[in-house]
């Protein structure tokens, strides 16, 4: 169904391939929207023979619809559906073998972190967190068994930005891939494959599903010999998303360019009414002028997204604040519709208390959502007002 359409989509503009590339209507019956097709196994003309499918594991007409959106979108020739961002994670880390070395930035993702540590350094694989942001730090840290650099950019939840197109030089020179997680800034802000990197991985779970009702993982890359290796994986460790999933996740990518202008409208908003309020002690958005990534992220990202993250200088303070606002839910997860605050060091990133990585306890970060502005700085300045004021400790 989806064969030759991401060519057909090639030359159009983001948006129109957001709603088009692999989703052209179903030849048989002229449905626009992509079928579901919930089944397991497919009927074969003869033994040896089938139709493009012939178990739902290894491929699915849905899947593939998704797989060459997310191919579209990223500018790169394959694309992977997974059943989370994790299990896309996990099938790009296993191309490497026990014995090879891999650079992380200090603050990525607490589960990705836990990945690394907990089920690739056992499995064999060393890894070491180095200051992304530092390119000379890069080259100390560099191994002669260093075969990947993995950059998060802008980071969860610190928002650090990595300048991808310096670090993919370093990394080339010394034979090793570069993959960006490029969950937070999205494909309609950023395209990490064009400014070098080698593959991208996504939780689709975040802005491209948009709606907080899919668990979803995608990767894309333009390396043929990566990409039959994550075939192989994604085949054979077995995590891929369900019809509904992809479907779902479809649903979603098909108004990204929309909201995520408005996503980054109203954290622009958000970060005015932070910037001016005595709480805050630091507001971490790397379109603030002051941010340390603002340059980098300015050459590199077309906006600067909807996660926000300040600090309050104490930690109670923070879960006070977190525990006051009526718009935004406090809640884990990002990149939805409806804005989000959290506490990373009690929530999203406990699996990173007591490493390198740990984040401070006054963090707090916000997912700005699509609501009305005026709402939403509303809120903001209620929170901060309440959780201010009140001296009960939560
Ligand atoms: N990468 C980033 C930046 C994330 O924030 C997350 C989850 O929060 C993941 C990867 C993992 O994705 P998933 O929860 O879909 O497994």
């Amino acid at each position: 169904m989806a064969e030759g359409s991401r060519e057909r989509w090639a030359d159009t503009g983001f948006a129109t391939r957001a709603i088009h590339a692999g989703q052209d209507p179903e030849p048989r019956t002229g449905a626009v929207a992509v079928p579901v097709f919930q089944t397991s196994t497919f009927a074969q003309p003869a033994v040896g023979e089938h139709l493009g499918w012939d178990y739902a594991r290894s491929g699915n007409p849905t899947r593939d619809a998704l797989e060459e959106s997310l191919a579209s979108l990223e500018g790169g020739r394959h694309g992977f559906a997974f059943a989370s961002g994790s299990a896309a994670q996990d099938a790009v880390v296993r191309t490497l073998s026990p014995g090879d070395h891999v650079l992380i930035a200090p603050d990525v993702y607490g589960g990705t972190y836990r990945q690394f540590r907990r089920v690739h350094q056992p499995w064999g694989l060393a890894f070491d967190p180095v200051d992304l942001a530092d390119l000379d730090a890069v080259v100390a840290a560099w191994r002669p068994d260093t075969r990947m650099l993995w950059i998060e950019t802008p980071t969860n939840p610190l928002l650090n930005v990595f300048d991808i197109a310096a670090l993919s030089e370093i990394a080339h020179e010394r034979d090793a891939r570069v993959v960006v997680d490029n969950t937070f800034a999205t494909p309609y802000l950023q395209n990490p494959l064009d400014l070098g990197a080698d593959a991208v991985v996504h939780s689709t779970t975040k802005y491209l599903g948009g709606h907080s009702d899919v668990v979803g993982g995608g990767v894309v890359t333009d390396d043929d010999v990566l990409a039959e290796r994550v075939r192989f994986l994604q085949n054979s460790l077995g995590a891929v998303p369900g019809p509904w999933d992809v479907y779902l996740v479809l649903r979603g990518i098909k108004t990204l360019a929309l909201r995520m202008d408005r996503h980054c409208d109203n954290a622009q908003a958000c970060v005015e009414v932070l910037r001016g309020h005595d709480a805050v002690t630091e507001v971490l958005y790397p379109g603030v002028a002051g941010h340390p990534g603002h340059e980098v992220a300015t050459s590199q990202m077309r906006d600067f997204g909807g996660m926000v993250s300040f600090r309050v200088g104490d930690e109670a303070l923070a879960r006070r604040i977190c525990a006051s606002f009526e718009v935004f839910t406090l809640g884990e997860s990002l990149g939805a519709v409806e804005s989000l605050v959290e506490h990373p060091g009690a929530m999203t990133h406990m699996s990173v208390a007591g490493s390198p990585l740990e984040v401070p306890g006054d963090l707090i970060r916000l997912s700005v959502g699509v609501e009305d502005v005026d709402d939403l700085t509303e809120d903001l300045r209620q929170a901060l007002a309440k959780g201010t004021a009140s001296t009960r400790d939560l």
